[in-house]
């Protein structure tokens, strides 16, 4: 693995990093606190070639490749976790339509995607009794003429509210069929029968969107199928392998700022005479985490050159994954405790970092679950 940037990963870098630091990290506690669905940073991102960084270019995106999402995808994190966790969810959206749909598909949704034609794109794969196993999912696809009829639930779907395309898996098999029964369809922004249900009021992340969805009796094109009938699990699951080295991307960044944040606060709040960066305790803490936030990294890092060279890298990703969500959420606990009673109020950001974090051990695969892949591969 080649530790240097390129030129282009490096421009990457920077852009992701001055708009971080100019637009969203100024707006950052206001979209926590209002909820509010960050629409001028999702558009700014999209403007800046942010939204499809690893989708070709002949389909609108930035062809920047993978490590260059991962870090986009940190910098804005560290700005706003709510921001970047849509902001990953579309670029995995556009990759999995880049990767897997027809022509016509990607000419469709792809420069859509990219430019911000389209708020988001999501990926709604989970259901109300299908999260960690998803090949027990209840949603249904019936052929009705030419046509596919979609009907059943889905579950905590990012961006929901606002997606111009949603990638949802259904059953086109019987249940015993499991896995090997799931097929996958792009379905249109407000498309009759689509019904959005009211927002969590969720932990953290709360400026991002999470919403259930419902499919009664959505109809759509033959043309709408991704990829195979039958074969959806599998695209489910790869792009899901690349989801996760977003997700480590965006538990990185919060770290980053949560450490950035202690240590700095450390410098400035005086205890027993001396300010509390003298005292050992509190060196240890930032020795650990600023540790801990480059061991992730460097896993980060590793999975997302694995795959833009082509090689393996599902086991590495879910490594990452693992890895970063932990330590964001070890590092965040530590940046609450170095700011005494302020790390507790909303006048300081550690708070916000530490109910950020915690979904990344959750999404996309729970820590339990990135442990099951990991065993599974080292079993093999
Ligand atoms: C804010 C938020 C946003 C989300 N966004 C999306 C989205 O955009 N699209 C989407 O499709 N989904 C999304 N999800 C869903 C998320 O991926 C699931 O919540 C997650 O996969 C876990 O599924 P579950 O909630 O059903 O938990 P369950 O599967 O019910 O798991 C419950 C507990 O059991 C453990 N467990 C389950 N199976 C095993 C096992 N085999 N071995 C050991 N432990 C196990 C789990 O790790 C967990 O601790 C989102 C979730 C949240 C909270």
């Amino acid at each position: 693995m080649d530790l240097e940037l390129t030129e282009t990963q490096a421009m990457v870098q920077k852009t992701a990093r001055d708009f971080a630091t100019r637009v969203v990290a100024p707006q950052a506690a206001e979209t926590d606190a209002t909820e509010r669905f960050p629409r001028a940073a999702m558009k700014g991102l999209a403007e800046l070639g942010l939204m499809a960084v690893n989708v070709p270019p002949e389909v609108g995106g930035s062809g920047a490749g993978v490590v260059a999402t991962a870090l986009a995808i940190q910098e804005i994190a560290r700005a706003c976790a709510s921001t970047a966790v849509m902001m990953s969810v579309n670029n995995m959206v556009g990759e999995a339509i880049a990767r897997f749909g027809t022509d016509a598909q990607k000419q469709q949704h792809c420069p859509r995607l990219a430019s911000g034609e389209y708020p988001t794109g999501c990926f709604a794969l989970s259901e109300p009794d299908a999260g960690s196993d998803p090949g027990g999912m209840r949603t249904t696809a019936r052929r009705d003429g030419a046509d596919w009829v979609l009907d059943g639930a889905k579950q905590w779907i990012t961006g929901g509210s606002y997606a111009g395309v949603y990638i949802v898996w259904a059953r086109t098999a019987g249940p015993e069929t499991g896995a090997k029964g799931i097929s996958c369809f792009l379905v249109e922004g407000g498309a009759k029968g689509l019904k959005v249900g009211r927002p969590e009021d969720k932990m953290g992340i709360r400026g991002s969107d999470t919403v259930p969805l419902e499919f009664d009796g959505v109809r759509v094109p033959a043309t709408a199928l991704l990829g195979q009938e039958n074969g959806g699990f599998k695209i489910a699951m790869m792009a899901l392998d690349g989801g996760r080295i977003g997700i480590s991307s965006q538990a990185l960044g919060i770290a980053r700022a949560a450490l950035a944040e202690s240590a700095a606060y450390a410098k400035e709040r005086r205890t027993f005479d001396v300010p509390i960066a003298q005292h050992q305790a509190i060196q240890w803490k930032l020795a650990d985490m600023q540790t801990s936030v480059d061991a992730a990294h460097l896993l980060s890092m590793r999975a997302a050159w694995l795959k833009e060279h082509g090689k393996p890298f599902s086991r590495e990703a879910s490594m990452a994954k693992l890895f970063a969500s932990e330590a964001a959420v070890r590092v965040c606990n530590e940046a609450v405790q170095i700011h005494g009673g302020f790390g507790y109020v909303r006048e300081f950001a550690a708070e916000r970092h530490l109910r950020d974090a915690r979904v990344t051990m959750i999404y996309e695969g729970t820590s339990e679950i990135q442990r099951v892949v990991i065993a599974r591969s080292v079993l093999a």
